[in-house]
């Protein structure tokens, strides 16, 4: 007997329908049950960047939930330097940082003086978690 063989090569199995995650409380739930929404949220930089920087995409297990979430965000200051440092993390990556400010500015599309004000904000915001370390 032959075995069917689908179109990419792998054997039939079944589909596994796509599951998301409460933002809120974790639970999971299938992905087209999910309820989601964008906010402003300076700490988000896409990988795309242009529109989407700045940006997070919330999902919720229901309104009520997405409502919550939407509220935190609502509340939470939209601080220019925090996206520019997301961005340059971004583009630095966890390996060892080589470049020039002009290689990040052109990687990043940020200006220079923009770069040097995300690295101040960067550098003031781990100087405040050292001396006043969270619980
Ligand atoms: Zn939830």
């Amino acid at each position: 007997m032959w075995k069917r063989v689908r179109r990419g090569g792998r054997p039939h199995r079944g589909t596994v329908p796509p599951v998301d995650l409460c933002d809120l409380c974790a639970v999971t739930l299938p992905a087209d049950h999910a309820v989601r929404c964008l906010v402003p949220d300076s700490s988000c930089a896409s990988a795309r960047g242009g529109r989407a920087d700045g940006l997070r995409l919330l999902t919720a297990c229901g309104e009520e939930h997405l409502e919550e979430l939407r509220e935190a965000y609502r509340r939470r200051p939209f601080v220019e330097e925090e996206l520019w440092a997301a961005k340059v993390a971004q583009v630095l990556g966890p390996g060892p940082h080589a470049l020039t400010v002009a290689e990040l500015a052109r990687r990043t599309g940020l200006h220079e003086p923009e770069i040097h004000r995300a690295v101040v904000w960067h550098n003031r915001r781990l100087r405040e978690a050292r001396e006043h370390p969270g619980p």
